[in-house]
């Protein structure tokens, strides 16, 4: 007897089971951003994300197992190190608190009557018992997007080069969970047949990551010229690759679109100031990817059929909608500082 039966809704289980499970994903979530806080500190810096453990970066002393729970530990010590009291930074709690509600939401999105917006084509209530782990990896493929967003778009604030490998678990996902289980990406569909089914999965995801590539690569190319950098902070391109790899193309130019609009708009709210000038667009792909994850499917039915009935005019539109955004963020972002010039 599975834990959920298809015909129960899950608003219908006990208040503590229910209380459980949301403490549960919250929990998850607060260790990965927890996780995460060490990925966007010292990954960029050239350092290990293993060892050595946390430490304060003043006395030097090592973060005790009870200060290291994710929120919880930020609170006992009041924002303070237990040891020397230097203050830690409130971005930490913010993090972990962050993805711990993506996760809680995620799951609460999926498991909720109607189910994962992603899977049209089924609705959920329909699927056999022998596809609960098909939503599994399905949750774990688009938090892994998700979290590997979140932390490019962190690292970027920080005025650091985003290194590839942080994309790389993202784009191993992305082309090999669609091989076997096309459904994966929105509007995917999985044939019958093995082999059909894994060409279509590598067809779509070379689809979606060139469309991501070309038009990262356009906009990072038309802003690089004012910011004078070897390499523009913040680059769109590898962000744009993976949300195409794992989301196909359609998905990827509303992305793309979405972020031009907040960065843009970012822009002018952050006053022009140098850091929001670098990792706008990054922290705008992020947010549009985990709006897209957390309520496409009303977005996603109206549009689908646009962008599939015209699809060169919504490419032609979209990456027209990104290089105008691209030339109005080269005239609005200011120099940078001189210290960052290398
Ligand atoms: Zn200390």
């Amino acid at each position: 007897m599975p834990l959920l039966a298809q015909e129960t809704d899950l608003l219908s289980l006990p208040a503590p089971l229910l209380a459980f499970l949301a403490i549960w994903f919250f929990a998850v979530g607060g260790c990965i951003g927890s996780f995460l806080n060490v990925v966007i500190y010292r990954w960029p810096r050239g350092q290990s994300i293993v060892s050595p453990p946390s430490r304060c970066p003043r006395c030097g002393a090592g973060i005790r197992t009870r200060h290291n729970l994710p929120v919880v530990g930020w609170l006992l010590l009041r924002g303070r190190c237990y040891d020397c009291q230097a203050p830690i930074s409130a971005r930490y709690p913010i993090v972990e608190f962050l993805v711990g509600l993506l996760f809680l939401l995620l799951a609460l999105q999926s498991l909720l009557p109607g189910g994962p917006w992603w899977l049209l084509n089924e609705p959920w209530r329909g699927l056999p018992e022998s596809q609960w782990p098909c939503l599994a990896i399905a949750y774990s493929y688009y938090q892994t997007l998700n979290v590997t967003l979140i932390a490019a778009a962190y690292i970027a604030w920080d005025r650091q080069r985003v290194p590839w490998k942080l994309y790389a678990l993202a784009l191993l996902l992305g082309l090999v969970a669609p091989l076997f289980w096309n459904e994966v990406r929105p509007g995917g569909v999985t044939p019958q047949h093995g082999w059909e089914a894994a060409r279509l999965g590598l067809w779509h995801g070379a689809q979606g990551a060139l469309v991501g590539g070309v038009l990262g690569f356009g906009f990072d190319f038309v802003r690089r010229v004012k910011m004078r950098t070897g390499e523009v902070p913040g680059r769109l391109e590898p962000a744009l690759v993976t949300c195409g790899l794992m989301l196909g193309w359609s998905a990827v130019l509303i992305i793309a679109a979405a972020s031009a609009v907040l960065s843009l708009l970012w822009l002018l709210v952050t006053a022009r100031r140098w850091a929001g000038a670098c990792s706008a667009p990054l922290v705008g792909v992020a947010l549009a990817t985990i709006g897209l994850t957390l309520c496409g499917r009303l977005f996603w039915e109206a549009w689908q059929p646009v962008a599939s009935g015209h699809p060169v005019i919504v490419l032609v539109g979209g990456g027209g909608l990104l290089m105008l955004s691209a030339v109005l963020q080269r005239a609005l972002s200011p120099l940078p500082p001189p210290h960052t010039s290398e």
